[in-house]
C-alpha cells in the first residue's frame, strides 16, 4: 500500500459519503479494499433504514464477509472518512481487519485513539495497523458543512413556524 493508494481510496470514500449526504445522512463514506480491489463498500444510512447500527463502516463489512463467503476479512483495509465509533471500531476486531485508515478525527465518539482505543487494545486478541491523516481536512470540512447546514434548516424551520404561529394569532383577533 503506497501513499498513492490511501489517497485513492480516501477520494473513493468521500464520494461514498456524498452519497449519504445526498439521502440526509451524516455524510460518512466506508470502502474495504483487499490487493487494490474493492470488495465492500458503504454510507451512513441510519436513518433511512432505521437502523442505528447502519454505519457506513457496518455496510462496508457486511458487503465484503458475504461477497467472500467468510466472517473474516483477512488482509483487507478499511477506509473511512470519519474515525470509527466503538461499535465499527469492536466490528474491525471481531472481522480482523489488517489495517484502518481513517480522515477525520473525532474527537466525541472516536475509538481509535481519539476517546477509546479499541482497534489498539494490547488486550484485545487482535490489533489493527492504523493511519489516520489522509484528506483529513476534506473530510472534516464535509461534515462540518453539513453540521452547519442542517443547523441553518433548523433555524430557517423555527423561524418559519414563529412566524405562522403569529399569523395565526392575528387571525384569531
Ligand atoms: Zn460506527
Amino acid at each position: 500500500m503506497t501513499a498513492d493508494d490511501d489517497l485513492h481510496w480516501m477520494q473513493y470514500a468521500l464520494q461514498l459519503a456524498d452519497k449519504a449526504e445526498q439521502s440526509g445522512e451524516i455524510p460518512v463514506g466506508a470502502v474495504l479494499v483487499k490487493d487494490g480491489v474493492v470488495l465492500g463498500e458503504g454510507w451512513n444510512q441510519s436513518i433511512q433504514l432505521n437502523d442505528p447500527s447502519a454505519h457506513a463502516e457496518m455496510i462496508a463489512i457486511r458487503q465484503a464477509a458475504e461477497k467472500i463467503g467468510n466472517y473474516r476479512l483477512i488482509d483487507c483495509t478499511l477506509y473511512v472518512t470519519l474515525e470509527p465509533c466503538a461499535m465499527c471500531a469492536g466490528l474491525l476486531v471481531h472481522s480482523r481487519v489488517k489495517r484502518l485508515v481513517f480522515g477525520a478525527k473525532d474527537a466525541k465518539t472516536g475509538a481509535a485513539g481519539s476517546v477509546l482505543d479499541i482497534v489498539r487494545h494490547p488486550v484485545l486478541n487482535h490489533q489493527l495497523d492504523v493511519l489516520d491523516g489522509p484528506l483529513a481536512q476534506q473530510c472534516a470540512d464535509k461534515l462540518s458543512e453539513f453540521f452547519r447546514r442542517r443547523r441553518a434548516e433548523q433555524k430557517a424551520l423555527k423561524q418559519q413556524e414563529k412566524q405562522q404561529s403569529v399569523e395565526e394569532g392575528q387571525f384569531k383577533r
